[in-house]
């Protein structure tokens, strides 16, 4: 029996840490409007903690922050070869839950969580949609995987935290999606912005304005790369804010960056992480602004805390204070991971630089495949993008392809195959998009 149906009071209380802010713009005002001296200073006290259960380090060897560079590096290698519980710091009777993810190679790669972690962890979740403006009376809509992607469960505890109603649609279907959108009054989804794309064709073959026929005011799209024009594009496509989401498993999953609604970059929660930028190669760290390798270490993880984890992702910080008044530092979106980038004929080249291009013409739809194949002696790139309209000019389509690739050369010096393809003839992932298809690696 529900006495009170009627009412979104929360039954119990919030978090007293979290979610005191209602009729605020921060869901933890304490902690998000802290000043660079006192994040520093959390930060510190928090690294001890964490060190002082790792062997060979005392508290003593960390006086200051910058001795974290004094601590080795965690790669995934390293969470391959402890397979499957080897990096644990609690005895398994206190984790209770796991996510995996499944590497192309090797064995995959466990992540523990105790209930602490997966509170603190739906912690930052709250915190970030809190942000860009969702309150309790809000409608959460995740049509993201559910399962070993972190994706699902993740956003899922981090919106009932918030205390939304939250609708955990998981990926695909989207005739069903859009019939929920409209039913329940979504007024919000998370999803990867690949996907988000694919649910706007399917409301425009069913006639179905989002502007006008739902609801909606927020979207949170991350977990795979996507350039400024794609975000752009997504924005007017849905008439609302798309915000961007950086999420990692072995962190926890979404939640670590989020944009503010400032969009200039994401706000990584220091209270929860030590964020540091290096360059790849010799591992010292870059000044702020230049590009290189994002290194995290985790702060309130008890299952599986990790030093300075080398994340693959390269990106660049913005800056640490932000009009919105937040001074935690603002990451910029991520230029790829370095195993994405691709280099032929000695160039090195990122699939985001093709994306951002092929996103400036009108012309064309959002999905796009890179085929990278040799012959005898030359690697060769093949782009082939989906129109937007259907069209039988021949002579437009031929100045339009060699339009494209005038502008792809610009952008990685060197001249890649186009060919333009009727809308829906690419493959769509319900996860993340593949955008890359080496077939040199046969050769290799
Ligand atoms: P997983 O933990 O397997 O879901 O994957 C984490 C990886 O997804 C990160 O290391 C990034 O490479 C990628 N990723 C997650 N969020 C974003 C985002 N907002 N933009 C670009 N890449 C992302
Ligand atoms: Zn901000």
């Amino acid at each position: 029996m529900n006495m009170n149906t009627n009412s979104k009071e929360p039954i119990t209380p919030l978090s007293t840490k979290e979610g005191q802010g209602s009729g605020s713009a921060y869901f933890n005002p304490e902690i998000e409007t802290m000043t660079r001296e006192q994040i520093e200073a959390l930060q510190l006290e928090r690294l001890q903690a964490t060190v002082r259960a790792e062997a060979g380090i005392t508290p003593d060897d960390i006086k200051t922050l910058a001795d974290v560079r004094k601590l080795p590096f965690t790669t995934k290698q390293d969470l391959r070869e402890t397979y499957p519980f080897g990096m644990s710091c609690v005895p398994m009777k206190d984790c209770v839950r796991l996510h995996s993810s499944s590497g192309t190679t090797g064995n995959p790669t466990v992540i523990l969580h105790t209930k602490n972690d997966l509170d603190e962890w739906a912690n930052q979740v709250a915190r970030n949609l809190w942000m860009v403006g969702l309150r309790p009376d809000d409608v959460f809509q995740n049509s993201s995987g559910y399962g070993m992607f972190t994706g699902g469960l993740g956003f899922q505890y981090g919106a009932e935290k918030l205390g939304m109603l939250t609708v955990p649609a998981a990926a695909g279907n989207s005739l069903r999606q859009i019939k929920f959108i409209k039913d329940f009054g979504t007024t919000a989804i998370h999803a990867v912005p690949s996907y988000v794309t694919r649910l706007y064709e399917v409301m425009k073959e069913e006639g179905v304005d989002p502007r006008c026929d739902t609801k909606l005011k927020v979207l949170a799209i991350g977990a795979e790369p996507h350039s400024e024009e794609q975000r752009k594009r997504i924005e007017e496509m849905m008439g609302v804010k798309a915000y961007n989401s950086f999420g990692m498993s072995e962190m926890c999953g979404p939640g670590v960056g989020f944009e503010c609604p400032e969009q200039n970059g994401m706000h990584f929660w220091e209270d929860y992480y030590i964020v540091e930028i290096v360059n790849p190669e010799t591992l010292e760290p870059v000044p702020d602004g230049e590009i290189g390798e994002l290194i995290l270490t985790t702060l309130c993880r008890e299952a599986m805390p990790l030093l300075r984890y080398r994340t693959r992702d390269l990106t660049r910080v913005l800056g640490r204070t932000c009009p919105c008044g937040r001074n935690h530092v603002r990451i910029d979106r991520m230029k790829g991971r370095s195993d994405d980038m691709m280099v032929l004929r000695g160039v090195n080249i990122f699939p985001i630089q093709i994306e951002k291009i092929l996103m400036q013409f009108s012309e064309l739809a959002s999905n796009y495949l890179i085929t990278l194949t040799t012959d005898e002696e030359n690697d060769n790139m093949t782009v082939e993008v989906e129109l937007d309209r259907p069209t039988d000019d021949y002579k437009q389509l031929q100045a339009l392809e060699k339009e494209i690739r005038r502008r792809l050369k610009d952008e990685i010096l060197l001249t890649p195959i186009v060919k333009l393809v009727s809308k829906g003839s690419l493959p769509v992932s319900e996860g993340k998009a593949v955008r890359v298809v080496d077939k040199r690696k046969v050769y290799q």
